[in-house]
């Protein structure tokens, strides 16, 4: 039994390591469980606050799980017991080493043309069978046909690396045609996995000062981070 925290009206599962959650809810012995899963971090919770669009995507999703310090500590204190944080770009690249084994065929869609194609090559030569990968640059229009080709290539499980919400919105538009298929929206994770951008080095890491490497290298996200310390005053006044 999966132990499941509330904040601000989103459930989030509490795991002990992201292996747990893996065996637990992706790739269990019964087989690939399907659904969507999605990232919980302090800007989703806060843009679902001011959204119902947003919150009504959050709660449709089957698989939520904390991406980082903000939500895995308030689920922590609410639970009075550890709960594993679990950066989504960790989780995705442990699913794939996972998937080796039982041969799961893997869809990637998302990113540059030349970073997905990147990305197919190293996980293929890591064992990987990933049956198709498709770049993030695509129309409206073009979107059935990106469709088509993920449900034709018969994966059970599609990686989608679009930036939210679009990968979100992308994604419960997908699994209606793929019911059987695991979806993880995986933001950035490509372009990390491939080296071209820099993750924060392990001393920001460990002293889970991610968020902080990040504003420094990319001053733009202050806005974004504003709705961190906006998040940790609803916290501590009990708003969320
Ligand atoms: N991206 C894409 N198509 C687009 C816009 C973005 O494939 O139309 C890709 C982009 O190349 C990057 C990924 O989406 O690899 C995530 O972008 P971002 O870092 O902005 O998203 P976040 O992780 O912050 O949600």
């Amino acid at each position: 039994m999966i132990n499941k925290v509330n904040i601000g009206g989103i459930d989030v599962a509490a795991y002990q390591s992201i292996d747990e959650l893996i065996s637990s809810s992706i790739l269990t012995t019964q087989g690939i469980q399907p659904g969507v899963g999605i990232a919980i971090n302090p800007e989703k919770i806060m843009a679902a606050k001011n959204d119902p669009y947003i919150m009504s995507i959050l709660q449709n999703a089957t698989l939520r799980y904390p991406d980082g310090i903000g939500v895995s500590y308030v689920m922590q204190k609410r639970l009075g017991s550890k709960v594993a944080r679990i950066p989504g770009c960790e989780l995705w690249e442990r699913l794939m080493l996972r998937s080796v084994e039982q041969q799961i065929p893997v869809f990637l869609l998302g990113a540059t043309q030349s970073t997905v194609l990147q990305t197919y090559e190293k996980l293929t030569s890591l064992g990987v069978d990933v049956v198709g990968y498709k770049d993030g640059y695509f129309t409206k229009e073009q979107e059935q046909s990106v469709i088509d080709e993920i449900i034709k290539s018969g994966a059970k499980v599609v990686s989608v690396a679009l930036g939210s919400p679009r990968q979100e919105l992308f994604i419960f538009e997908c699994i209606k045609y793929a019911p059987d298929s695991f979806f993880m929206g995986v933001g950035g994770t490509y372009d990390v996995f491939t080296n071209n951008v820099k993750r924060a080095p392990l001393f920001f890491r460990t002293l889970n000062l991610e968020w902080l490497f990040r504003l420094l290298s990319q001053p733009s996200r202050l806005f974004r981070q504003g709705n961190l310390l906006k998040y940790i005053y609803y916290y501590l006044t009990k708003k969320i």
